[in-house]
């Protein structure tokens, strides 16, 4: 059985992010990526629908180690999956990548002190395992197999087309065709402007209203700064800008959610004029970032509602019929094609079963610690982002804090690191303090966190960059041996 010193699973944004770091901060030792697909750049390689872009600013969702270049900080895919190659290429990690292996299981042996990995290679899931002395799970937070669609009634009846965006037929064409996308999130405002390009209308058709906030594409001052200055100084100096920015919204919105929630419902009314109806489409029932708040760029969805190509419609679902769907209320919407923009199908750690010595690990008894690793589960760290913010920061200063702790462990000559939980045991508290369908669907099969360090996800940038970058390996908490 072949043996490396670090498993990294995925070959996504964080997966491609982790080869870096272990090449640059641990380059002695082994390590290989197992990517369940046949491409590298994970998410931004699996969804194909039209309009697909960041609603983050690339100058933080890209790696803290290598500029952003293009012009556009809200990006399209295409761009960004071009930027994870790229970054796979000119650093040779692409060549410590197998295809085609997806891992199921992972079995720690004490004795060994070693992970077995079991994975299905290739088409016919052909049983293969490796070992290894850490794994790093980069294997994203959704399921790959689908998305969720909720049961619709009379689905099978309606005469069109139904689409999941996750699976985007290459040969849709809706050119000319009226067409429903069902939902309020990122992907629904992504797909709505693109599609009333080519479409006879788009209605997007949701249960309750999303906070929206347009931001130019383009960020004027950070082309500039890319135009005058070395292109990693410029990117230093925006990502630390956009860093700030973005924490000291947050903060205001969780600290004045009442003034916030009306700031960004006025911009909105300023975008759509005052016969518009914000109230109903547009002001969420909950708090600005007790879900992520949908960015759209360069007012985009605005743009479309007010050229009259796209409309919102407000309203339950009550079945599909043969020519659309029927609403609670008592209207119709007519519809050839239904997009179900309804949202991902969560998973922890891609479904991974993984034991300690024969035992079974039931991650959501586990209380996550800084948000990475588990209790009582060994050198195992997991890539996971913020939620607040551009997944990638986080994931960056997760992989420096693995390669300090593999660093670590070689220089005392020690081959286990496990977080272990103090005798009284934490407070315990959901993993996700987030109301989103998709966190809130998928809850009880996610460990949980604490309400103090170095139990508690902070989903704060600066505090985690104090604890992952600069705080002591060994304090007291992580027990090596
Ligand atoms: C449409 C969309 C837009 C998004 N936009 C943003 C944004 O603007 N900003 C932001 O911060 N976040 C965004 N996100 C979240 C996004 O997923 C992350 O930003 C980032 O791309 C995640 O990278 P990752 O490598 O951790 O996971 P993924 O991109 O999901 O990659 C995981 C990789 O692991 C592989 N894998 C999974 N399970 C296994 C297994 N068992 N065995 C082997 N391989 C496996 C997958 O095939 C995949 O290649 C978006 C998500 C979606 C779906």
């Amino acid at each position: 059985m072949e043996h490396f010193d670090v498993i990294v699973v995925g070959a996504g944004l964080s997966g491609i992010g982790a080869g870096y770091h272990l090449q640059r901060d641990c380059p002695g030792r082994s390590y290989l990526i197992l990517e369940g697909r046949d491409a590298i750049g994970g998410t931004w390689d699996l969804f194909r629908y039209p309009g697909i872009r960041s609603d983050s600013d690339m100058y933080t969702l890209g790696y803290s180690f290598r500029p952003w270049r293009e012009a556009k900080a809200i990006a399209d895919g295409p761009s960004i999956l071009r930027y994870v190659r790229e970054t796979a290429c000119e650093h040779g990690i692409d060549k410590k990548i197998r295809y085609h292996h997806r891992v199921v299981g992972a079995d720690w042996s004490s004795k060994d002190a070693r992970w077995t990995v079991r994975a299905e290679q290739g088409p016919d899931a052909t049983p293969v395992s490796f070992t290894c002395g850490f794994l790093f799970m980069c294997s994203g937070y959704y399921d790959y197999a689908g998305g969720y669609t909720p049961e619709f009634a009379g689905a099978e009846a309606f005469g069109g087309r139904i689409v999941h965006p996750q699976k985007w037929p290459q040969d849709l064409d809706y050119a000319g065709k009226r067409v429903v996308v069902i939902g309020s999130g990122a992907t629904a405002v992504t797909l709505v402007p693109e599609m009333a390009k080519q479409a006879a209308h788009v209605v997007m058709l949701q249960r309750s209203p999303t906070y929206i906030v347009s931001r130019p594409a383009e960020d004027k001052l950070a082309n500039r700064l890319r135009a005058a200055l070395p292109a990693m100084l410029a990117y230093r100096i925006i990502r630390w800008k956009n860093v700030l920015t973005g924490m000291y919204f947050y903060r205001l919105a969780r600290r004045w959610p009442g003034q916030v929630k009306k700031g960004i419902i006025d911009m909105v009314r300023a975008e759509l004029g005052p016969d518009y109806d914000v109230s109903t489409h547009f002001t969420p029932r909950y708090n600005p970032w007790d879900q992520r708040v949908c960015l759209v760029p360069d007012s985009d969805l605005f743009t479309a509602i007010k050229s009259g190509a796209a409309e919102i419609v407000t309203d339950e679902i009550d079945s599909f019929s043969t020519t659309g769907i029927q609403l609670k209320s008592g209207k119709a919407v007519d519809a050839d094609i239904i997009v179900t923009a309804t949202g991902l199908k969560m998973t922890f750690m891609s479904g991974l079963i993984a034991s300690i010595d024969g035992e079974k690990i039931n991650f959501p008894e586990r209380m996550t610690y800084k948000g990475m690793m588990y209790s009582g589960v060994p050198n195992l760290a997991q890539s996971f982002g913020y939620t607040n913010a551009s997944w990638t920061l986080k994931c960056d200063l997760t992989c420096e804090y693995v390669c300090r702790l593999l660093n670590h462990m070689a220089s005392h000559n020690q081959t286990t690191c496990t977080p272990s939980l103090p005798q009284a045991g934490v407070a315990v508290q959901p993993f996700l303090d987030f109301s989103s369908g998709y966190v809130l669907r998928a809850r009880d099969a996610m460990p949980k966190q604490g309400a103090t360090a170095p139990w508690r996800v902070y989903q704060n940038y600066l505090l985690d960059l104090l604890a992952l970058r600069f705080g002591r390996v060994r304090d007291g908490t992580m027990r090596f041996s």
